[in-house]
């Protein structure tokens, strides 16, 4: 614990947590032996002490005083020194990649002397002005808390003064006056001087680093991205290289594979004359890597040999930024870089390939969400006409949406529920809520490795960028085409992040590549190739079996042909809506024994018929049936609707429908407070007469017509909502009644297992008496976590989930992603006692979370025999099964 600061030659990538990720790459650079300017990292625990107490730790300051002496030693230069100064940069980093999220200050150590002693040092007088105003500008931002605005606003008025468009035509005369501009904007808004003193400079801008983790932006990014919010940043401060020193200097990110594609061979964007932050921020456009070849073969063949060490040591695509300064190499950062989900599979399968990692290790690379994102529609080529504009495919994907031009409507649209395409000239990190909120991101200038396209990947978001044939005017609200197609805000646009280019109007879209593969199994090249090896692998491994929930025969082929194992949960209360409406109204209504019956003979073909397809779909392979579960007045009308009617009719003289007044008659019978805790689920079973007996007629009937037709029907018959094992033993006792009946008439065996949900948090704890009853248990997780909670879902994510989410009381919506310790301990009590009553007790998962990529892990820790989901998340729930038993 003690030392709170770490030189690069100390630390090492295993020490993200201390170091921050890009603070522990460093360290190992320089371990490899790459050239990075010498430096040390300040550990997150001095920003976890400075975040909870408001002040760093007692001795951070001579901690980090001893470690730039030791800098200054080595370098045979002081920080901010009237000769020769030092300078370094002091840059956040945190556990986790947040590009662009936190604060870094660059230059630290210049002042009214040093800043002369840097002109004559580099012989660059301009460079060294130029230096000075980039901290001051960043100092007082960062660090002094002064608006940006006030800045540019100087820089704009002294350029419009001499007639000047770029920054960079300001000479160094412009550039002294600006200093002093800048001074004087400091000092106004904060009645403080920039401090001179080179160390007070880099002590403040380690805590305002530290202070950075806190920000609007990097608090919103990580709650998007799942990152706790109690881990802090480390800070990295190092000695400033530099690549605006002319011609032979410059600065340059860049991937060892393609980020977007996968696809082998260094990618990149330099800039030649510029600082690492000119990239990023787009100020100019960046030249592809190769041009660095050209005007520096010896930088750009030991740039491609840092790379290939790199790839080699961490087996996997990095990403890098360098700076070349006066023909030297420097390498400034690298991480394992941000990946398209088709790039994350193919890049996996191909380190395979070339022996540099496992089949277990490809399958630890890639995710269900990946998988998912992969199985969404492109936009179907045949309608595709002429773009609009063509840009980079930074983000691949096909999003429609309204044109905006600003984060802030991109939010307010969106959150009416409209699909919004952000279109700026290039982003910042200000625009994030809005790149949150939209279906897709347009930019007009910068690469793939600009804002836009980092920010937007790592959010499996559409995104072209350096759409440069557009002109895009914010303030007017509208871009126009190279063809003079002005569109303005509200138009709809369609952003193909794929392809790289921008359509009017709502393109239709068509299956992807992979969809087309698990629908027909008709094999090809590229990513489906390696989606196919990944698909294998996790079957191979995986020791959970993955189920659909399904309810038509068209669902349960589909779930088929995406490799479910069977039917989890059949809901048969589909099976009462449409057409049959009004037999399920005569049920209700039914007033007599004889006409209850009446109705209930009336749906028992319809059931039975259903049955018997979704049998012949699922031909050799369980399906579970749920026995009627939702409250009855769910089959009735809208109770308003009803009483408005019938008051319209009075109100023009007639009689309203006898039968309208009827159902307003049960439904003010049948109201209830919480439906939701109210009759439904088994309690239906044993209150209506004769509807348990139906379905399971239908279902034994249904079994008996498969076999004579020579199929192999597997039924399961399982009864909802179970709190108590009374309930179960009574409806249990005349499914077997049904069952034994139905075997009689037709000469078939048509027994099957007969089980339960455990959905209410009675049943899981009485879970040993339960299963004597039951051949299985179904995890109803959705009304388990209501119950478990107390939450009721649809009020709850509407009401108080947002504020929830935003205090911190909630990292996850416990509905999409399992409550491992209250609902998972449910769960696992339940399946341990269950066992214990029943050792041949199977078990499963039939709520959403059997498709959520967390829950199946927890799912297959839990001992669960299978995970039951929506088809389309089948395929995912496969791979993370599989990667859960890795
Ligand atoms: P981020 O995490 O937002 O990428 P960085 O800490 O990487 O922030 O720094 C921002 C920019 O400043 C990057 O382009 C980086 O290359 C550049 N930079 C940081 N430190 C130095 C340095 N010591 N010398 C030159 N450029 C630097
Ligand atoms: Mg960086
Ligand atoms: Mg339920």
């Amino acid at each position: 614990m003690a030392g709170y600061v770490y030189d690069f030659a100390e630390g090492g990538m295993a020490m993200k947590d201390l170091l921050g990720g890009k603070g522990a790459n460093l360290a190992e650079m320089a371990g490899l032996g790459l050239p990075v300017p010498p430096g040390f990292t300040v550990t997150t625990e001095a920003c976890r002490v400075f975040l909870a107490t408001g002040r760093p730790p007692e001795d951070l300051r001579a901690r980090i005083d001893e470690h730039l002496a030791a800098l200054e030693r080595a370098a045979g230069r002081r920080l901010g020194a009237e000769e020769d100064p030092l300078l370094v940069s002091v840059r956040s980093g945190a556990r986790f990649s947040m590009p662009g999220m936190m604060e870094t200050v660059l230059d630290i150590g210049l002042n009214d002397l040093s800043v002369l002693g840097l002109a004559r040092a580099s012989g660059k007088e301009r460079f060294a002005w130029d230096s000075y105003r980039r901290l001051l500008q960043m100092f007082g931002r960062t660090v002094m808390g002064v608006d940006g605005e006030l800045f540019d606003q100087e820089m704009t008025a002294l350029k419009q003064e001499r007639g000047l468009r770029a920054d960079t035509e300001l000479d160094t005369d412009d550039l002294r006056r600006l200093v002093d501009d800048y001074k004087d904007v400091v000092r106004a808004a904060t009645g403080e001087e920039f401090p001179q003193d080179p160390a007070e400079q880099l002590h403040r801008a380690v805590l305002a680093v530290f202070g950075s983790w806190n920000g609007e932006r990097a608090r919103l990014y990580r709650r998007r991205e799942h990152i706790p919010d109690d881990l802090g940043t480390a800070v990295t401060v190092q000695t400033m290289v530099f690549g605006n020193l002319g011609p032979d200097s410059g600065t340059g990110v860049a991937f060892t594979r393609d980020p977007a594609t996968g696809r082998r061979g260094v990618y990149g964007d330099y800039l030649p004359d510029a600082q690492g932050e000119d990239v990023v921020a787009g100020i100019r456009d960046a030249v592809p890597l190769q041009e660095l070849e050209r005007i520096s073969p010896d930088c750009y063949r030991e740039l491609r040999a840092c790379m290939q060490t790199l790839e080699d040591h961490y087996r996997d695509l990095c990403d890098v930024e360098f700076t070349v300064e006066r023909g030297k190499l420097w390498m400034l950062q690298t991480r394992v870089g941000k990946r398209t989900a088709q790039a994350a599979f193919r890049i996996a399968t191909e380190l395979e390939d070339e022996e540099l990692i496992t089949a277990d290790e490809v399958l630890r690379r890639v995710g269900g969400e990946e998988l998912t994102r992969l199985m969404f529609p492109r936009f179907d080529e045949s309608a595709v006409g002429e773009p609009l504009a063509r840009g980079v495919p930074a983000s691949p994907g096909a999003a429609v949406g309204e044109v905006v031009f600003d984060s802030a409507e991109a939010v307010r649209r969106a959150a009416e529920g409209r699909d919004v395409v952000l279109v700026r000239r290039e982003t910042a990190p200000d625009d994030l809520p809005g790149m949150v909120a939209a279906k897709a991101v347009l930019t007009s200038r910068g690469g793939k490795t600009s804002h836009a396209a980092v920010v937007a990947r790592g959010m499996g978001k559409v995104c072209v960028c350096g759409a440069d044939g557009l002109d895009v005017d914010t303030s007017a609200r509208r871009f126009t085409a190279p063809d003079g197609t002005v569109v303005a805000e509200g138009e709809v646009v369609s952003v193909d992040g794929t392809a790289g280019a921008v359509h009017l109007g709502a393109v239709p879209t068509a299956e992807s590549e992979v969809m087309h593969w698990f629908e027909t199994g008709e094999r090809s090249e590229g990513v489906v190739d390696a989606v196919r090896r990944v698909m294998d692998r996790a079957d191979k491994v995986r020791r959970l079996g993955v189920r659909a929930n399904a309810d038509t025969p068209e669902d349960a082929a589909r779930a088929r042909r995406f490799g479910a194992e069977g039917i989890g949960l059949c809901r048969t209360e589909h099976m009462f809506l449409g057409e049959r409406r009004h037999l399920v109204e005569e049920m209700i209504l039914a007033r007599t024994e004889d006409a209850r019956r009446a109705a209930l003979d009336a749906l028992l073909p319809l059931q039975r018929d259903d049955f018997t397809a979704i049998l012949e779909a699922m031909d050799g392979l369980p399906v579970t049936v749920r026995l009627l579960d939702p409250p009855l007045h769910e089959f009735l009308p809208d109770r308003l609707e009803l009483a408005v009617r019938a008051a319209e009719e009075r109100a023009a003289g007639r009689t309203p429908d006898p039968r309208d007044a009827a159902l307003l008659e049960a439904l003010g019978r049948m109201h209830e407070q919480n439906p939701m805790l109210g009759l439904r689920g088994v309690r239906l079973g044993l209150v209506v007469p004769g509807l348990v007996a139906m379905q399971v007629r239908a279902v034994g009937e249904a079994v008996a017509r498969r076999r004579r037709d020579g199929g192999d029907p597997r039924a399961e018959i399982m009864v909802p909502l179970v709190s108590t094992v009374k309930e179960l033993r009574a409806v249990r006792r005349e499914v077997l009644e049904v069952l034994a009946a139905v075997s009689a008439e037709t000469g078939t065996d048509v027994a099957c297992p007969v089980g339960t949900m455990i959905e209410l948090p009675r049943a899981a704890l009485t879970a040993g008496q339960v299963a004597g009853e039951a051949d299985f248990f179904s995890f109803g997780t959705n009304d388990l976590t209501q119950t478990a909670w107390g939450f009721s879902r649809d009020d709850a994510e509407a009401e108080f989930f947002p504020a929830y989410l935003e205090q911190g009381i909630l990292a996850d919506s416990p509905f999409e992603t399992i409550d491992t310790e209250g609902v998972g301990r449910l769960v696992r009590i339940a399946v341990e006692e269950g066992r214990a009553a029943h050792p041949d007790l199977k078990t499963g998962v039939c709520g959403e979370h059997g498709g959520d990529p967390a829950s199946v892990h927890f799912f297959h820790r839990a001992g669960l025999d299978y995970v039951s989901c929506s088809p389309f998340r089948v395929p995912s729930a496969r791979l993370e099964a599989g990667r859960a038993a890795l």
